[in-house]
């Protein structure tokens, strides 16, 4: 997937996350996911973040693209020492990864969730930058607003 669909779903996970925990503050929730949910792709050489981040890139050039850093251990790991720091920090990072590790399973290339344990693939049948991933970027851009529309009209 690519990052817009990624950022958008980021945020989108992060309101909705935000409402299941019950925490206080929904913009900030969705902007620590937001911030999460891009970066998986730093394994990728040439992906958005990477170009932006080129010594992390290098070093994390070493990792496949989509293997460890798009398996569950590095966001539960985040997630263990972040808590340490603050709970709702260590959820929001959890779930926006999280959002990144669930769109990439729905594409044709698909995530390995327990690599390198298992190497079993999950995949879905959208392919990256195709129509229907188009299609599915303006649904959440759509939905995105919806949920920030909805929170921003509590407080009036
Ligand atoms: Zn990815």
């Amino acid at each position: 997937m690519m990052f817009f669909s990624h950022l958008l779903f980021g945020i989108l996970s992060g309101f909705l996350g935000c409402k299941f925990l019950g925490c206080g503050n929904e913009f900030l929730f969705a902007a620590i996911a937001a911030v999460a949910s891009v970066i998986p792709d730093i394994d990728h050489l040439y992906s958005k973040v990477s170009r932006k981040l080129p010594p992390f890139a290098v070093v994390l050039s070493v990792f496949r693209h989509r293997g460890f850093i798009h398996s569950l251990f590095p966001p539960l790991i985040l997630y263990f020492v972040l808590i340490k720091l603050d709970y709702l920090l260590a959820a929001a990072t959890l779930v926006g990864y999280a959002s990144h590790l669930v769109l990439d399973a729905a594409t044709t290339n698909g995530i390995r969730p327990l690599y390198p344990v298992i190497k079993i693939r999950i995949a879905g049948f959208i392919r990256t930058n195709s129509f229907a991933e188009k299609v599915i970027t303006l649904m959440l851009l759509v939905l995105a607003i919806a949920f920030a529309f909805s929170e921003i009209l509590r407080f009036i």
